[in-house]
Order: structure tokens, then sequence, then C-alpha cells
């Protein structure tokens, strides 16, 4: 346990999340040979260790969300738990277990295994922001992706806001009834953008003995951390093959699931290419222009595009011209994107553009398409 209470001497609110990397950095470094570690933009840390065609994969958030955490916080731990104390006063102080329990599983786990990938996220508790800018190349050889990030010893998070994140096949693998986890529904947490994101293989997200999140009386039981630390290494040991499953954007009730999709980004840059070419164009002629190839924007996003094109403009960010060049544009862009990912954490309700394509609206429909829709 003593990794463990090292975590949790670390003070690691969201957005300072420095520290904690700083010690992983050097962790792993130390005691991990073979090992790849890189960061991306946004800070998130992303480990491989050693070389496979295909990886296990664990992910964990490296902030938490208590504020205090005094200069003499010290973890407590008795035979069954392990809870935070400033000795100075007199008071609990949160661990941050969630999700440092998390990212001790994972690096216990890089230690033990000879092929295994992890990421560390950023910022997760103020609305997955590290997920959501994750770099998913990352994840593209991944068999499956484990998050332990719930509280309490028996979750099985298999879905999200009752949409799917994992296959029928995975769960019938990952044997949970002997570590006696049941399935359930879960809630927001960083593998539901990688899923959304386009990440193709079944993830789950686990109880990992924390309770009492968010709240200085946090506490951790030793045993159900253990727990889930020996189930996710079965998961590793049995799960040899890759689990696809594609992620279910279209809701029961006919909506659509919209975080970040690349339809969005594809029809920002879209977007502000025509307006830099032609900026009296206004929102109408954008949704006739472009309706028809993204038909899950709605009227309220190409105002949204419409606006942001003009507000950065008069910004002078558009108007440094001349030496404008294409890596500017797509900082831009992102940079809107960023912006705007908070609005699109929705729900988008599908368009339905039959009506148009029938009464000859869209002149971008293609004379083959038009005859198929008539005959
Ligand atoms: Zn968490």
């Amino acid at each position: 346990m003593k990794l463990l209470k090292q975590l949790y001497k670390i003070h690691s609110p969201s957005g300072k999340e420095r520290a904690m990397k700083k010690f992983i950095r050097k962790y792993v470094k130390r005691r991990i040979p073979d090992i790849t570690l890189k960061s991306d933009r946004k800070g998130n840390l992303y480990m491989i260790k050693g070389s496979a065609e295909t990886y296990p994969c664990i992910v964990a958030h490296l902030d938490q969300v208590q504020k205090n955490h005094s200069n003499d916080f010290i973890p407590i731990e008795t035979k069954e738990l392990i809870f935070g104390y400033s000795p100075k006063h007199r008071r609990p102080e949160g661990l941050g277990a969630d999700d440092k329990n998390g990212i001790w599983i994972a690096l216990r786990c890089l230690e033990k295994y000879d092929a295994l990938k992890v990421a560390f996220f950023v910022e997760e508790e103020i609305g997955c922001r590290g997920s959501i800018e994750a770099d998913m190349d990352f994840f593209m050889d991944c068999r499956f992706v484990i998050q332990p990030d719930r509280r309490g010893c028996k979750d099985l998070i298999s879905s999200i806001g009752w949409t799917g994140l994992c296959s029928a096949e995975f769960l019938k693998s990952v044997g949970y009834e002997k570590f006696g986890y049941q399935e359930t529904d879960g809630m927001m947490t960083d593998v539901l953008p990688l899923k959304e994101r386009g990440l193709a293989v079944s993830c789950i997200n686990l109880s990992c003995g924390y309770y009492e999140p968010h709240t200085d009386r946090e506490f951790t039981v030793k045993e159900d951390l253990i727990n889930c630390l020996h189930w996710v290494e079965h998961i590793i040991e049995t799960c040899t093959d890759v689990y696809p499953h594609i992620y279910n954007m279209y809701k029961a009730d006919g909506r659509y699931a919209f975080l970040w999709d690349d339809e969005y980004e594809e029809a920002v840059n879209e977007i502000f290419g025509m307006l830099d070419m032609d900026d009296t164009l206004g929102v109408d002629d954008l949704e006739y222009m472009y309706g028809l190839y993204f038909p899950h924007l709605t009227k309220e996003h190409f105002i949204q595009i419409y606006q942001a094109y003009h507000d950065l403009r008069q910004d002078d960010l558009l108007e440094e011209s001349e030496d404008y060049n294409e890596e500017q544009q797509d900082f831009r862009n992102l940079e809107f994107l960023h912006q705007t990912a908070s609005f699109t954490n929705g729900f988008i309700r599908k368009t339905d553009f039959s009506d148009k394509v029938a009464s000859g609206k869209c002149s971008f429909i293609k004379e083959s398409q038009k005859q198929e829709n008539l005959g």
C-alpha cells in the first residue's frame, strides 16, 4: 500500500495535475523498463509497455475534486480502510481515491505485465475535458479498455445513459460474477467520450473500492480495491482477443448522441472555409448548402458556427491575413470546437431531409440520387 499512500499525498485538483504527472513519470521511469511515455497538447499521459500486436488497456483520471489538502495531510491506514487526515486541523480530508485507486491499479498492472497500454486523463471531474481531446490513434490496437473509476465494490458499468459500451461477448468473457460484481448503468466518465469519438472496442468502468467520493470523508476499503485489482488482472490474462464494439449513436427515440463528433468538426472546417471565400453568406445559405452533407446539424448549430466565425473575425483572429497559413486555420477551428464542446455535450435531433429532397430544394443532391428518390 506504499505506492497508494504516496498517490493520496499528492494534491491533484482539476487543471493542476502537474505534481501527479511528475510523480507518475518518475515512478514509471525508475521502476518499469521497456516503457514508452508521451503526452498530448492537453496534458494527458500515455504509456506503452512492451511491444505487441494488440494490447489490453487501462485508463484512469489524474484529477480530484477535494479542495482541502493541508501540508500535514496524512493517509491513515487501519486494518480495513484508509482515509485522509490533517492533525493540525483535526479534520478528515479527502484522499482523491477517485481516481487514484484507478491510477494505482494501472501502475500495478504496468509493473506486472509485459504488454499493456495505459492512458491517464486530466480534468475528468470538470466534464471529461482531457479525454474529449485524447489522441484516438493511441487506442487503435487495444483489445478493450478498462476504467476503474466508480465508487463501491460491485458495479460493472456496461452502459452510460443506457447506451452500451461493450459487447455481450466481452461481458461473458470477463467473468464478473466470480469477483462479486453486477452489471449496471453508470454516469459520465472518460470511456464515454472515447466511445463517442469512435473507439471501436469494448469498454467497461468498474467499482474500485472508494466510498463517499468528492467529500472530505472519502475512504478506501482495501479489500475492495484489491479485489478490483485481481479482477482487472484476471481480465488481462484471460481476454486475449480483440472485443469489437461500435457505440450506437442513435438513442431508442431516434435522437443522436453527439459529444465530439467528427461530423461537427468537419462541418466547422468546411463552413469556416466557405465563409473565408464569401463572408456575405447567411445562416440560411449555409444550412441550404451544407444541410445535406451534415445531416445531424440543426439550425442552432448553423447559427452557432456562423456567429462564431464572425465573432472570431472581429477579434482579429482571422485578419492577420496574408501569412495566415493552414496550420493557423486548423488551430483556430480547433479552438472553436473546444469552446463549443460543452454545447455539443447533449443530444441533437436527427434532421429529416426527406421533405427538402422531395420538394427539390436540395441543389446538392446528385441527378442519380434524385432519380432514385423519384423512382
Ligand atoms: Zn472519477
